[in-house]
């Protein structure tokens, strides 16, 4: 799923040098949770969509496990990265961490998204988005990074469940804020409903 957030071809930092795409994300605009990865890999800048090799794929697992798991749909959602273009330093270079540097040169462009996407909660994936970003959406939580997962054997891994029931619970307590929501709405629609009958 691709979106039309339109950022210019950014040339902040280093990054630009090798990327094939920018990647902003994929997802919907104004989703309830924004995912926030680390960075794209080799998969991601080739097709220009985030987690979209075999992390992105665990990722998936995750969010519909934690679903079903709960029995409450998947909220919408937008997963996007600290960092919009591949770290490598060559073309054909392996993948490597952001440096401090490029996840503070790529900052307004990931604080743009999230202005754009105005989500409710915030998921960190894996510990380098959470340090960049965790001291200004206090309440956040945190997810174990779908690629140390893979390391640990992905589903068959006990961090696998633990990292399914994290998201669960999160999930469940949106549902409930949103389901009591409609209710609050729903008992104001029916006062009003009453009044306006009873000024006739
Ligand atoms: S990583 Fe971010 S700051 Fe660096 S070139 Fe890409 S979009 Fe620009």
């Amino acid at each position: 799923m691709s979106i039309n957030i339109q950022i210019p071809k950014c040339t902040n930092c280093g990054l630009h040098r090798f990327r094939r795409n920018m990647v902003i994300g994929r997802g919907v605009i104004k989703a309830d949770i924004l995912f926030m990865g680390e960075a794209p890999g080799r998969s991601e800048n080739t097709l220009g969509e985030a987690f979209v090799g075999r992390g992105g794929k665990l990722l998936d697992r995750i969010m519909r496990d934690a679903s079903l798991l709960l029995h409450i749909p998947v909220p919408s959602f937008f997963i996007t990265n600290t960092v919009l273009c591949r770290p490598t330093d060559s073309v054909n270079g392996d993948n490597r961490p952001p440096t401090e540097a490029e996840i503070l040169a790529c900052r307004p462009s990931i604080k743009y998204i999230i202005s754009i996407i105005k989500p409710k909660e915030i998921v960190f994936i894996g510990r380098v988005s959470e340090r960049y970003y965790a001291s200004e959406y206090p309440g956040s939580i945190r997810i174990l990074h779908p690629a140390h997962l893979l390391r640990q054997g992905g589903e068959s891994s006990n961090y696998y469940w633990v990292t399914v029931r994290k998201l669960a619970e999160l999930y469940e307590r949106m549902y409930h804020a949103k389901k009591e929501t409609l209710f609050h709405t729903d008992k104001k629609r029916s006062r009003a409903r009453r009044r306006f009958v009873h000024s006739c």
